[in-house]
């Protein structure tokens, strides 16, 4: 890879530029309609399963927010990202944050290159990312506490991750003893399927809505929602939503392999 990825000319560059001012335009518009504050919703561009030179791309395009799903794929990458000429030229401040399930194993290295973790559903994971965070922080490898999402489920799937309404206090408050962590709020994953009646985006969103609303009142300090995808960003920001992870609608299809 020779040429300077941040070049408007290159075709990859010119295509992630036309997504990515639609997405931005439908973005614009959910707020407005939503009687909302442009700047109430960031935009998480899901770069999983794309190369360094995609993210380098789009940093070049004025993104700085990220989001990684798999380890050690994401870790490399980042490297990869920051040590680049062309994004060291910019000063760009990036982050990156960890939006799919973590493994114990990969709780350390998670620590070290994450911003937020939007997944985080057990009591075991907050443990273990507290002493990560922790070590990470002595260390000097992150100078901020780890930001924590409590993904919730929406219909029991446990497939899906998350965990149910009635388990997020207990998480909660783990998460609010812990030093090295800051409790962001509430992560959703609107499920594909359900009664007619639920099948909708309208209907989950409703839900995640109203979850994060009760949530609220023990924890007002978690004013974070994540909610929405390419598909259903725009119900996501009707419902409150502070921060869509968008990524098919911006990079394109993702390898088979990865659904
Ligand atoms: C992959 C992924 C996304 C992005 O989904 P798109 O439909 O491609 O926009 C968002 N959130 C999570 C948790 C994901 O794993």
């Amino acid at each position: 890879m020779g040429a300077d990825p941040t070049v408007a000319g290159d075709l990859r560059t010119a295509e992630l530029a036309a997504r990515l001012a639609a997405v931005r335009a439908r973005l614009a518009t959910a707020v407005a309609a939503a009687g909302r504050e442009p700047g109430e919703v960031e935009l998480l561009v899901v770069t999983k399963f794309f190369p360094a030179a995609d993210v380098i791309r789009l940093i070049g395009l004025g993104e700085r927010s990220f989001g990684e799903s798999r380890e050690p794929e994401a870790g490399r990458k980042i490297a990869e990202v920051r040590t680049n000429p062309a994004v060291a030229r910019l000063g760009a401040a990036t982050s990156f944050d960890m939006i799919g399930s973590v493994q114990t194993k990969k709780v350390k290295t998670v620590a070290r290159w994450s911003r937020a973790v939007h997944s985080v559903d057990r009591e075991k994971l907050v443990v273990q990312l507290s002493s990560a965070a922790a070590a990470a922080l002595d260390a000097g490898e992150r100078s901020a506490p780890l930001r924590v999402y409590l993904q919730v489920s929406l219909d029991g799937d446990p497939a899906r991750g998350g965990v149910g309404e009635a388990g997020l206090a207990a998480l909660a408050d783990t998460v609010e003893s812990s030093e090295s962590l800051e409790l962001a709020g509430l992560m959703v994953i609107a499920p594909l399927r359900g009664s007619s009646q639920q099948n909708t985006s309208q209907y989950w969103m409703d839900q995640a809505q109203r979850i994060h609303h009760a949530f609220r009142e023990n924890y007002p300090q978690a004013v974070g929602l994540s909610a929405g995808m390419s598909g259903d960003l725009d119900t996501a920001v009707a419902h409150g939503s502070t921060c869509v992870r968008v990524g098919t609608a911006i990079l394109g299809q993702r390898p088979l392999l990865s659904r």
